[in-house]
């Protein structure tokens, strides 16, 4: 175990230098060896194998675009949401633990066993993640991901093969909801059960002082302007006319928007119910509004 010991420091120290702090430099250095192994955290500690010539390389590669400040699932090639084990790359926003829980939010609206086929639309799907959660929940349903970077898009396909969910999905590429319109999800006929989205909503400034590692993320799925309202503004607005009487929108939105965009929907007749939930760490996560039924 000297061998173990002695790599995670000498990882856990090169991470440091580049400004990652102890604790994270130590995490990120056991998920490297984790992924090189084939160990879990746990088994990591009893069971950790010599390294080849090539894995060492590999390793020393991983610790040098760490170092970086590239995202770790950028390094790694991939990252978890929920039970969902997807490749990410610098075309797609690294999906975040804060965005599973919208995942829960709409098993609370709609039962998973329920009857009749659920038409659900996940805008700016990114890598997929919380579309294809979605396609894997709800057996029957029918999934419209969209995503405006095409780059993006390929992400999201390549995950949803992989997930065997390629047959109930369509990937429609343009501006928030407007790929909608080409499927016919406005006529009465077309209409959806259900519209997610995590859409950018950082402010510019927000954008500009972030952490180095956002910065290796797409900006378009990041910064939405002066307020970080400009994507969230337009989805309370569109979103009405693309859903059935009594279907809801579920956004993510940032911690201090909630009272502002409850004051922006206010003016939007379409909405019967509008409300603020919270994320696990108490703070204004989520915004959830009805259709009028
Ligand atoms: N939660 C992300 C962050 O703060 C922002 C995601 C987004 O804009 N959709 O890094």
């Amino acid at each position: 175990m000297i061998a173990l010991a002695s790599t995670l420091l000498e990882i856990q120290e090169r991470l440091q230098a580049a400004g990652l702090a102890a604790r994270e430099a130590r995490t990120d250095a056991e998920w490297m060896l984790c992924e090189l192994s084939g160990c879990t955290r746990a088994s990591l500690y009893t069971h950790f194998p010599k390294l080849s010539e090539a894995q060492q390389a590999q390793l020393d590669h991983w610790v040098q675009q760490r170092s970086e400040r590239r995202p770790l699932q950028y390094v790694l090639g991939r990252a978890t949401f929920r039970d969902l084990d997807l490749e990410v790359n610098e075309a797609v926003l690294v999906p975040r633990p804060e965005t599973e829980q919208l995942v829960d939010l709409v098993l609370e609206i709609y039962a998973p066993g329920r009857a009749g086929a659920l038409k659900i639309a996940d805008v700016g799907t990114g890598s997929g993640a919380l579309g294809l959660s979605l396609t894997k929940i709800y057996g029957n349903c029918r999934m419209f991901c969209l995503e405006i970077s095409p780059a993006a898009l390929e992400v999201a396909r390549r995950n949803a093969a992989r997930e065997g969910l390629s047959r109930r999905i369509s990937f429609l590429e343009g501006d928030l909801l407007q790929p909608l319109e080409t499927v016919h999800c406005a006529d009465p006929a077309g209409k959806l059960d259900l519209i997610v989205s995590n859409p950018p909503y950082l402010t510019t400034a927000e954008w500009v002082c972030a952490a180095p590692e956002l910065h290796f993320e797409p900006r378009v799925a990041l910064d939405a302007g002066e307020d970080g309202l400009n994507a969230l503004r337009r989805l309370v607005a569109e979103a009405p006319a693309f859903l059935k009487p009594g279907a809801w929108l579920l956004l993510e939105i940032g911690c201090d928007q909630g009272a502002a965009l409850l004051a922006w929907a206010k003016q939007f007749s379409d909405w019967s119910r509008v409300r603020v939930q919270r994320d696990w760490a108490g703070r204004d996560r989520f915004f959830l509004a009805q259709n009028q039924a």
